[in-house]
């Protein structure tokens, strides 16, 4: 896609700390980091997001997020890494390219923690909600 940013750094018209690179794959330093070592993984063909990607494509995706988190934890000793992909802009996504956000985190690592707002429910409310959401398959 002409206008992406991503498609751009995989085409080597813009610059970016790249670490690995295969026939589907780009991984590179996020240039805005959390801390040492945040690390984006994301496919060379442009999907917007998780809806989009083909299943295969992600798992790979995923695959190599696992691989590169013991990678990250081997090379910079961090006490532990957050995981974290976002679709849609309210959602946090600022680059409509797919890519999922590997984010050491070490002893002086500040993170902005949800915990604080997570929503009470009651058993109706879990239920209509289990009822709403029951999968037969998934
Ligand atoms: P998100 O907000 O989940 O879409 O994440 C996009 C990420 O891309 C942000 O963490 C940005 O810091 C990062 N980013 C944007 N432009 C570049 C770039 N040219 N090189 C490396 N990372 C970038
Ligand atoms: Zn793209």
């Amino acid at each position: 896609m002409d206008s992406c940013i991503f498609c751009k750094i995989i085409k080597g018209e813009i610059p970016s700390y790249k670490i690995y690179e295969d026939d589907d794959i780009f991984v590179m330093l996020d240039i805005n980091p959390l801390s040492k070592g945040h690390t984006l993984v994301f496919p060379k063909q442009h999907f917007e997001n998780i809806y989009d990607i083909p299943e295969e494509l992600f798992a790979k995706i995923m695959l190599k997020s696992k691989r590169l988190a013991e990678k990250l934890k081997e090379k910079l000793n961090c006490e532990g890494i957050i995981l974290q992909q976002n679709s849609g802009q309210k959602a946090g996504q600022s680059v409509f390219h797919l890519h999922v956000h590997l984010k050491p985190v070490f002893k002086d690592t500040e993170i902005a923690y949800e915990k604080p707002l997570r929503k009470k429910l009651t058993e109706t409310e879990f239920e209509d909600l289990q009822n709403q959401l029951l999968l037969k398959e998934i």
